[in-house]
């Protein structure tokens, strides 16, 4: 997936730390490991009780090196209002492909 990131020519991600992690959804700070790009990465799972394929949702927001110390030293669940839609640029990839958009969910399903 990370072939879709903006941050260089060659990015790939390495998890900084892990801030939620269920089974259908997660959320992590990364540093891409080419240029030092800090990014927010979430992951969402979503399942279809009706028989039909589960879709998954990936989204990726660069943030800034201080942002990615508060979340990574906040106690319990940081706030993520910031990422919210219309605040900062983000990836999105489902199975439809990689887009732009606005931002991301500010808080998780669970
Ligand atoms: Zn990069």
């Amino acid at each position: 997936m990370s072939k879709h990131l903006t941050c260089c020519g060659e990015p790939s991600l390495g998890l900084l730390k892990t801030l939620h992690d269920k089974s259908h959804d997660s959320e992590s700070v990364r540093q891409c490991a080419s240029c030092g790009v800090y990014w927010f990465h979430r992951w969402h799972e979503m399942i279809d009780f009706d028989g039909g394929d589960d879709s998954m949702t990936d989204w990726y927001t660069r943030i800034t090196e201080d942002e990615s110390r508060t979340l990574m030293s906040a106690n319990g669940r940081p706030d993520l209002g910031f990422l919210e839609l219309g605040k900062r640029p983000s990836i999105c990839i489902d199975e439809q492909g990689a887009r732009e958009t606005g931002g991301q969910p500010g808080h998780s399903w669970t």
